[in-house]
Order: structure tokens, then sequence, then C-alpha cells
């Protein structure tokens, strides 16, 4: 979100306004330069580019049960769903199309450095304590956008709990500390693809329930080893480049989640 000095002063000053003056000044159309990415056209199913591929990052959260969105820059039915699902998570008219209302919204929440509001790349690089975003099998222009992606996929998944907080005790690790936390060798966190979340306000249940209709493929939570202190959730099907095959594996025996069958 820009914060923008100018339009403080404008608000500050329709304040001191009289009712119908106010009104006024509110409806005045305003002329949208985002810091991060401003969207040009309105997009609806059948269109494709690369402004279809930065709002896919932005709902990657919304793609609903077992499901993900394709980070693809085509506008199908899994985009426009959701779409739909965003819009009606935030109480927008739900219609599946990405017009002015979507991308007001999209930049209220999102920082000038394209991150969502509640999360940050400081918060997502902070394994081993912050090494930056190389050193993992990938180049690090690449695991900074999947940490982009899984940052989205975390604010729909906090959206999702009723705005309550989430913190991300392990985000991206490069080779060295995946090593010296003992993380899996092919591990999502390497890829930029996988964060471990804690909740004081949310039951780690609820968070791995949750998590289900918020794009991620990956869910390991309590009652899987090593996993009863916080709630593991990655992008693994979108993961073209770890050895791994691309499906969907769930597992929280604690939480009625089974192996990718809930
Ligand atoms: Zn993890």
């Amino acid at each position: 979100m820009r914060v923008n000095t100018l339009k403080r002063a404008a608000i500050a000053f329709a304040l001191a306004l009289p009712g119908a003056a106010i009104a006024a000044v509110v409806a005045a159309p305003a002329a949208h330069a985002d810091g991060c990415y401003t969207w040009n056209r309105t997009l609806t199913q059948g269109r494709s580019g690369d402004d279809v591929r930065q709002l896919q990052i932005r709902v990657a959260g919304w793609a609903g049960n077992r499901d993900i969105v394709e980070n693809d820059g085509r506008y199908g039915p899994k985009t426009a769903a959701a779409v739909k699902r965003f819009q009606q998570a935030y109480g927008l008219r739900a219609d599946g199309i990405a017009g002015p209302q979507t991308y007001a919204k999209l930049y209220q929440l999102q920082d000038n450095d394209c991150t969502p509001a509640h999360f940050s790349y400081g918060e997502l690089d902070n394994g081993c304590g912050g090494s930056g975003w190389s050193g993992g099998p990938l180049s690090a222009a690449q695991t900074k956008q999947n940490a982009l992606r899984t940052m989205w996929k975390l604010e729909a998944l906090r959206k999702s709990l009723g705005d309550k907080p989430l913190n991300v005790s392990s985000g991206f690790r490069s080779r060295a500390c995946n090593n010296q936390v003992g993380g899996a060798s092919d591990s999502q966190h390497l890829y930029g693809n996988a964060a471990d979340v804690t909740s004081r306000t949310s039951s780690l249940c609820q968070v791995a329930r949750a998590a289900r209709n918020n794009g991620f493929s990956g869910i390991y939570g309590p009652g899987y080893p090593d996993h009863d202190d916080h709630v593991h959730v990655d992008s693994r099907r979108e993961n073209n480049s770890d050895s791994s095959s691309n499906t969907t594996s769930w597992s929280a025996p604690d939480c009625g989640i089974g192996a990718g069958n809930d």
C-alpha cells in the first residue's frame, strides 16, 4: 500500500468538512499508482498475461479445498474461483472478475515490496538467522519469488482463521541451514516454498485444518513425527524442481488429517 502524504492531508481536510462535502471528497475517483504493482485492465476468464500471473500469486491462498491456483498467466476457472473466494473473504462483490474493487483491496493489502500486509521477506528468511535467498537449489530470485507466493497463502490462511496472527518459526533455509536444523534432504524449505507456523490464538489443529483450503499441498502437524509444536505448510505441488511428484501430502493425525486423504 502506498502511504501518500497528500492523500492523508486530503482525508484530514475532509474530516473537517460538513457531511455533503465529505461525500464529494471521498467519492472522487483516485488514479491509483501502487508502490508494488498496478493492474491496468479488468481481468476475466480467457485473459492471459503477466498481469494475470501477478494476480494468481496474490490469490494463490484462495484455491479451495485440496486445490491450487497454477501460476501460469492464464485466467481459467480456477483463477476465477480463487478471485471469487478472495472477494467473499473480504466482503467484496463476489463475481470472480478482477476489477477496480478487487485491485483496491489488493493495493491495500500489499506493501511496496509486494509482500502481503502481515508477512515480510525478513520473516520468511529467518532460517538460521537470515542468510538471504541463496544457498538453496534454486536461484535467489526464484527462491524469493516462491517465498512471496508462500506469504500470500499465509495471508489467506491468517484471514481464514479470523484475522488471527500467525508466527513463522522457519521459512527459507539454505542447504547449510537445513543441515544444521536436521531438515529433510529435499525439504520444501530449501525452495522458499514452506513455512513452519505457530499461533497464540488458534490451535495447531485449527491452523492445519484451515490450511487445506488455502492452497497448501503439503501440510504436517500434530501427530506427525516432530510436528507437535508447529504446523508445516508448503507448495510441493507447484514445485517442479524437487525430487517428489506434484501431489498433495497431508498428515496431522491428531487433527483428523490423514495422509493426503482428507
Ligand atoms: Zn517445515
